[in-house]
């Protein structure tokens, strides 16, 4: 019995996962849970996960499975997420994707995974031009999405551009993304789950797109989103 909505958001980084989850998790009242985001926290507060996965992330390489399944399996036994949640970043390999079955098949596992489709050269200049609030996490690109003055709309905050968005990371974590998550892309196919969208799309019509697909999968709070 499916009795909540997992979503898993697939794509290449800069894709637009993150900036769409942002937008579903006010629609569908389910938490958007990006492990980069919860490494990034950690690697700010320097605590002791944070610590273990600086290296991986300033390459721009995978932190190890045990500590990242560890890492979203507490996350998602948390009490915002007793809906479920829209998984933003997770699972990034075969190893992750088997136990996210494990731990949301209790609850009917995933529902639906879109898939950002776009090219490389656009994923590219989308990394590079995008920054983000020191303070709230708020993603903005410099381009496409740009905030009103030098500092975040939303609280005032300073922004920055994460090391692993500078030019020369992100090829690696291309590669990365190739090598390692792309196989994804068929496991979630061959379960019936996937629905491509067009990443190169405005944030609008993305969003629009999403709900449209996550409606006609029978997500009931995306109908109603659709239809406001
Ligand atoms: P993101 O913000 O999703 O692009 O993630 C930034 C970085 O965090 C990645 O390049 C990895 O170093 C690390 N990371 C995020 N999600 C995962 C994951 N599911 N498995 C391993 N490492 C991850």
């Amino acid at each position: 019995m499916s009795d909540r909505i997992y979503l898993v958001l697939l794509g290449a980084p800069g894709a637009g996962k993150g900036t769409q989850a942002q937008l579903l998790e006010e629609k569908l009242g389910i938490p958007q849970v990006s492990t980069g985001e919860i490494f990034r926290y950690n690697l700010k507060n320097q605590t002791e996960l944070g610590q273990l996965a600086q290296s991986y992330y300033d390459k721009g390489e995978l932190v190890p499975d045990e500590v990242t399944i560890r890492m979203v399996e507490a996350r998602l036994a948390q009490e915002d997420a007793a809906q479920g949640a829209i998984l933003d970043g997770f699972p990034r390999n075969l190893i992750q994707a088997q136990a996210l079955d494990e731990m949301t098949a209790a609850h009917g596992g995933i529902d639906v995974v879109p898939m950002f489709q776009l090219e490389d050269d656009v994923v590219t200049l989308r990394i590079t031009g995008r920054r983000v609030c020191r303070n709230c996490d708020r993603v903005y690109h410099l381009t496409f999405n740009p905030p009103r003055g030098e500092n975040c709309d939303s609280c005032g905050g300073a922004l920055y551009q994460r090391n692993d968005d500078k030019p020369e990371t992100v090829q690696n974590r291309l590669y990365v993304y190739y090598k390692q998550t792309s196989p994804l892309i068929g496991y979630y196919f061959a379960k019936g789950l996937l629905e491509v969208v067009d990443g190169a799309k405005s944030i609008a019509e993305m969003q629009e797109q999403l709900l449209k697909r996550l409606a006609s999968r029978n997500i009931e709070a995306a109908k109603s989103a659709v239809s406001a």
